[in-house]
């Protein structure tokens, strides 16, 4: 039901409320205080100076109003409380003198100064508080009072027929506060022990919700579409596996068997592979590449940056013979056409490439797979839109950002999830270590003996590129120093977002070919590269990077069995950093981070909005989101044939989702 439907309301009020994102009263009574404020009556004789304190009492004197200066008085008036007699004043409420009556019992809430008898009221009552007061504080804008917003809420809760959500059995279940009885309470507390019981069943009804919508689109995906299965040769597979440079390690091949598992249901696959930095997840995507070609379908491997493209270009070429091009935004206007006639003939098997597959121009012949390399770097829509040019498309993701399962589970949604935990035999720990600013000489002198062994050196500075002139002379200035600490011996090149990609192609090639021995780089090189000799990472400023981020660009090297460093170089925050020298574990390094930083900075800003909960909160209430995952399931399970029927409010939710879907 819109606002208009409020008895009395003005044109303002509607307008105010909208700058709330309130348009329904469903919305309205759904607007929930983001905090308390807790008033205690005690008694003034106990009183501690200058502390705040709610007192009541009686008004013994005629106010007199003080004019300090313009727009600037106080009221002055004497109160009895507990048999004390008290000097009262309370500033800029000249306008309630009349109310103050003498002989009116009111409360007050304030400082009191022991020493001068005096109280500073910030708050007054009149009528006397026997109990705790609870008073509930609402974000506000545009000129809305926080009382009359309240005062609106709760009419409107009152009047309400509010419909039930959570299923009747659940509620009896946990022995849960009625959710309407819980929404006032919310709004207009009674006491501690009632605000709490009412904001669990609030917070279960919004992560039941939650979840139910994520579930029911898992079943519906597995139910309803029309998928292609397709047929695939497995000794064909488990040849190349056996041609392998490695064995590949066991969640490896688990997540190889999901993807072949997919390929062969009658349902879209719709699956992410999750694994720490250098867990090996690249070969796990040319093996389900190299399955989707045996089918005789298509494939198209997005990557982030351009270095990464080129990277697996290089990689998958040694290890299918199949036809594989890459595109991205530096590929020639005359290359682009041919490439794109190619594939729309079907002549390509696989393309890898940038954003610019994802122009319009791009079409295929038959693309049966997608697979999106660190895929927090780009937008749902981009994702989509690349998937949109086949039919029923597999649809492969893989993250490189460890997320405790349980997050994973509202993050990805309905995806079904592949986990690469175990490492790549042979690896050993990355050596970290946290240094001040003024020990760089032993830093030098670390990184010259890893250059005298043969291996090279990644120095990161924390510069972003968008303050372009000033960045690029400090990465300029660290290459001067370095030279300088290094009498010009050593061959150094510089990494940065404002190079030409032709150059970027240059600079890396030469360090993967060990022709520079120490790379500095901005944070392009966070993603995916790999240069298995590279045995050190040095990284200033560190403080200015999440955890999650550090662990990623220390996945930059450690990728063999040769010993290897991370030097941290920070003036400040030691405590956060250390998370870093103990653990080794990307999902315990993530928790940590999260638990620093909160959910926004762990997944990004792009997802963050979509996890913005009223009053849960994933950190704190993780427990009750599992229970919710198991509950809703179940509910989904036995509901689903009869479409809800007695459950209007969650036959409502599905009709909402079929229209979007
Ligand atoms: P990420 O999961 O971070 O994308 P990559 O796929 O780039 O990691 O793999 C990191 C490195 O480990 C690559 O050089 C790759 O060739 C190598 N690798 C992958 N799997 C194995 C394995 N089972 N044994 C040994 N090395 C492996
Ligand atoms: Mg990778």
């Amino acid at each position: 039901m819109d606002l208009e439907n409020i008895p009395k309301i003005g044109k303002k009020t509607i307008e105010n409320l909208n700058k709330l994102n309130i348009y329904t009263i469903r919305e309205l009574i759904e607007y929930f205080p983001y905090k308390y404020n807790f008033y205690n009556p005690s008694n003034i004789n106990n009183a501690s100076n200058n502390v705040n304190l709610t007192i009541n009492g009686s008004i013994e004197s005629i106010p007199r109003i003080v004019y300090i200066r313009k727009n600037f008085n106080y009221l002055s008036f004497r109160v009895l409380s507990s048999n004390k007699l008290i000097n009262v004043i309370i500033f800029n409420r000249a306008f309630i003198k009349n109310n103050l009556t003498c002989g009116r019992n009111i409360s007050l809430t304030g400082k009191y100064n022991v020493e001068k008898n005096a109280f500073t009221a910030s708050n007054i009552m009149f009528t006397p508080l026997l109990n705790t007061f609870i008073e509930p504080i609402y974000h506000l804008k545009g000129n809305i009072k926080n009382k009359y917003l309240n005062k609106l809420i709760i009419e409107n809760l009152n009047k309400l027929q509010i419909q039930r959500t959570i299923p009747e059995y659940l509620i009896n279940k946990y022995k849960f506060m009625n959710e309407l009885i819980a929404l006032k309470e919310i709004h207009n507390p009674t006491s501690i022990d009632l605000l709490k019981k009412a904001k669990l069943v609030l917070i279960y009804k919004e992560l039941f919700d939650f979840m139910f919508k994520i579930n029911y689109l898992k079943t519906k995906r597995k139910t309803s579409e029309t998928h292609i299965l397709k047929k695939i040769d497995k000794d064909k597979i488990n040849n190349l596996i056996l041609k392998l440079p490695f064995t590949l390690t066991k969640d490896q091949l688990l997540a190889i068997e999901d993807i072949i598992k997919d390929f062969n249901i009658n349902k879209r696959m719709n699956r992410i592979i999750i694994g720490d930095v250098g867990s090996g997840k690249t070969i796990v995507a040319f093996i389900a590449i190299y399955a989707n070609y045996l089918a005789g379908y298509q494939s198209a491997l997005l990557a982030p940056t351009e270095i990464l493209t080129f990277q697996h270009f290089e990689n998958i070429k040694n290890i299918l013979d199949i036809r594989i091009e890459k595109l991205t935004s530096s590929t020639t206007k005359k290359d682009k056409e041919k490439i794109i006639n190619k594939l729309n003939k079907g002549e390509i098997d696989c393309i890898i490439g940038t954003h610019s597959l994802i122009n319009s121009d791009v079409k295929f012949n038959n693309l049966g797979l997608v697979i999106t390399d660190e895929q927090h770097r780009f937008g749902v829509n981009q994702r989509k839109n690349l998937q949109n040019k086949g039919h029923s498309v597999d649809v492969l993701y893989m993250s490189a950002t460890p997320i405790p399962r349980t997050y994973a589970l509202t993050i990805y949604g309905d995806m079904d999830i592949s986990e690469i935990k175990t490492k790549p035999s042979g690896r050993k720990e990355v050596i970290t270590k946290i240094y001040k600013e003024n020990e760089l000489k032993e830093i030098l002198k670390l990184m010259l003996e890893e250059i005298k062994n043969g291996h090279q050196v990644y120095v990161i500075s924390p510069l972003v590129e968008e303050n372009e002139e000033t960045n690029l002379y400090d990465v300029e200035k660290l290459k001067e120093k370095l030279n300088i600490a290094f009498n010009n011996k050593i061959p150094i090149e510089i990494l940065h977002g404002k190079l030409k990609n032709k150059e970027k192609d240059k600079v890396m090639e030469n360090f993967k070919n060990n022709i520079t021995k120490i790379l500095i780089s901005t944070t392009v090189i966070e993603v995916g590269v790999d240069v298995k000799n590279a045995t050190c990472m040095v990284i200033f400023n560190a403080e200015r990077f999440g955890l999650s981020t550090l662990h990623q660009l220390r996945g930059r090297v450690g990728r063999n069995d040769l010993k290897s460093y991370c030097l941290l170089i920070s003036n400040v925050e030691k405590e956060r950093l250390n998370v870093l020298v103990e653990s080794s574990d990307g999902f315990y390094i993530s928790e940590k981070d999260f638990e620093l930083r909160g959910s926004g900075n762990l997944f990004g800003t792009k997802q963050s909005g979509e996890m913005d909960f009223k009053l849960a909160n994933i950190k704190n209430d993780i427990k009750i989101l599992k229970q919710c995952n198991i509950d809703s399931k179940e509910f989904i399970d036995n509901n689903q044939e009869n479409n809800f029927k007695e459950y209007p409010y969650y036959k409502d939710i599905i009709e909402d989702i079929n229209f979007i879907d």
